[in-house]
């Protein structure tokens, strides 16, 4: 079933023959490498004059271990982002569309409309929950690839998963849930359903939780057969070696990745309060961040920008989101600075 889904031009693509993909050992004068060294040593790389692995086979065994998935449902990807515009440009032919789920992260339309596909956007209802009953309207033949992102970017709710479960069985395409930031919340990872849903992909990444946002590592976890075609469609050294190698060790820093959640949901917790007692509607939230309203939080924002250094996100003028920023949590430092200088603004 899934193959039907690939773009018709893909289905037989011959892939880009890597020179490291033919053998693993040996003297290796085959791809115009350095064989003498690189100009550079770091503490990350021996071997850094080496093409990486194309297929990351060590990232992907270490990721599936430690979710107890196996590797061949593992994609990895230049943090998930590359994933999202690979997923695209796997199934989504130019005639067809996407449907995103709006207010929702703005890389699936940006990723979509560079590709030249169409974008259907729906509404979230004013919970922020899927109106599972409209978007089940809204499909049609030309609907290759629904994106649900739980917890939801910006809005910070999780979506039910029942509704995203109704939505696989009612949908013949792919569904992609993009869990970027589930590790800091309450409920499961639909990982280990991929084996009983078949047009379930989820991406998770190393930018959040992990606190690796710079070293761009996310994945995909799919049908053997959907990794299979990522990896064909991806370009050959997607991940490099430094990045690959980092994943790696920070899975082996689990206990780390806990210590920070814990740390960033009381904070979240207590940010929560201070900006409540300052008059802010507070959404509730499953992530690191807090999507918070009030009368022209624009210019409060800007005001801080301006007078005290510090950023936060607008999205007033996204649907549903009048007068609505989205503050990430910081250091218990920065958290009580953004609460004084609040306090000063209001
Ligand atoms: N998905 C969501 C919902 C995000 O908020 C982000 C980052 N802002 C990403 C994906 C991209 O993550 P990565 O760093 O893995 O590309």
């Amino acid at each position: 079933m899934i193959t039907s889904l690939i773009r018709k031009n893909l289905k037989n693509f011959q892939a880009y023959s890597s020179a490291r993909s033919l053998y693993q050992k040996g003297i290796f004068l085959d791809a115009n490498e350095n064989s003498l060294g690189s100009v550079i040593s770091t503490e990350y790389g021996s071997g850094l004059n080496r093409y990486p692995d194309p297929l990351s086979m060590d990232l992907r065994n270490a990721i599936g271990k430690f979710l107890e998935v196996s590797e061949k449902n593992i994609f990895v990807g230049n943090g998930s982002d590359e994933i999202i515009d690979l997923l695209i440009r796997l199934f989504v032919e130019q005639d067809e569309e996407i449907i995103i789920l709006e207010p929702t992260y703005g890389m699936y339309k940006v990723v979509a409309e560079i590709a030249g596909v169409n974008v259907k956007s729906l509404l979230l209802k004013p919970d922020f929950q899927i109106d599972v009953q409209n978007l089940l309207l809204q499909i049609n033949s030309k609907t290759k690839i629904i994106f649900i992102c739980s917890p939801n970017n910006p809005t910070g709710n999780l979506m039910r998963s029942e509704d995203i479960k109704k939505i696989c069985e009612s949908f013949k395409g792919i569904v992609v849930v993009d869990e970027a930031y589930i590790e800091f919340s309450s409920k499961l990872s639909l990982v280990n359903k991929i084996s009983n849903i078949e047009n379930l992909v989820v991406l998770r990444t190393f930018s959040k939780a992990w606190g690796l946002a710079g070293i761009r590592v996310g994945y995909a976890v799919a049908q053997e057969k959907i990794v299979e075609y990522l990896n064909k469609i991806k370009l050959p050294y997607n991940l490099n070696r430094i990045s690959s190698g980092l994943a790696i060790e920070a899975l082996k820093n689990y206990p780390k990745m806990l210590e920070f959640r814990k740390i960033i949901l009381q904070e979240k917790e207590k940010l929560a309060k201070e900006l409540n007692n300052l008059g802010f509607k507070v959404f509730p939230s499953e992530a690191n961040f807090l999507l918070v309203s009030y009368p022209n939080a624009s210019d409060i924002a800007k005001k801080l920008a301006v007078d005290y250094g510090i950023i936060i996100r607008d999205f007033n003028s996204k649907p549903l989101l009048k007068d609505c920023v989205r503050i990430s949590v910081g250091t218990p430092e920065q958290n009580d600075l953004l609460i004084k200088s609040l306090t000063e603004i209001l």
